[in-house]
């Protein structure tokens, strides 16, 4: 199965993509985290992604592009994946259906994740993760059990760089200019399934399944 995720940020793509990977055995590719990765790393590139990645705004379709073939050549993901976090543009989809069309693996579907913009911004500015468990919890929507359980056990709540407010501004506005045309796009060429993404995990994640 080769597919995409698509929706803004803060729609829980990662989440329900990552339990995906878990059920199905194909590797989740989170273009954010493999960034984040390169900047943890302090490499050059890593340094100028950060600057990128602090203002909200998106890394060049070329660099990813790079970034995207190499990873979707190693061999876990010969048998499938799970796209989270790219395309993001009308040139990385379409580059990426030249690959894919080159490899003669076409995509299978494109989740559209549907929340609405004013629960998003609720979810970003919320989101922690736990510095022992690397569990994603949310101040806004975790139980306090859930919280307590990271700090009692003497983890932090980490808050990502990006999840400040004046940027998770920008990256809405990045989404809504340069990603949302995405819809339409996959929906011309009949690959859109829409799944209401308001809910909690387990729900969401029901109804991810009954479309796929
Ligand atoms: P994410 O974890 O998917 O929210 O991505 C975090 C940040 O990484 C984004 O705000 C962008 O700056 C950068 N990024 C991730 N994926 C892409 C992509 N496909 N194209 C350009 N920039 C990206």
């Amino acid at each position: 199965m080769r597919i995409v995720f698509l929706g803004a940020p803060g729609s829980g793509k990662g989440t329900q993509a990552k339990r995906l990977e878990a059920d199905r055995n194909i590797p989740q590719i989170s273009t954010g985290d493999m960034l984040r990765a390169a900047v943890a790393a302090g490499t050059r590139f890593g340094q100028q992604a950060r600057d990128i990645m602090d203002a909200g705004q998106l890394v060049s379709d070329d660099i990813m592009l790079g970034i995207i073939s190499e990873r979707l050549a190693e061999p876990d993901a010969e048998e499938g994946f799970i796209l989270d976090g790219f395309p993001r543009t009308e040139k990385q989809a379409q580059d990426l259906e030249d690959l894919l069309d080159q490899l003669g693996k076409p995509l299978d579907a494109v989740i559209q994740m549907d929340v609405d913009f004013d629960i998003l911004s609720k979810r970003l500015t919320g989101r922690r993760t736990c510095s022992l468990t690397g569990k994603l919890l949310n101040i806004h929507f975790s139980t306090q059990e859930e919280l307590d359980a990271c700090t009692d056990a003497g983890g932090e709540l980490i808050q990502r760089d990006d999840d400040n407010a004046e940027t998770i501004a920008n990256r809405l506005d990045v989404y809504r200019q340069q990603t949302e045309p995405l819809i339409e796009y996959y929906r011309s060429r009949d690959r859109l399934k829409t799944v209401d993404a308001d809910g909690s995990m387990d729900e969401v994640y029901e109804r991810l399944l009954a479309v796929l």
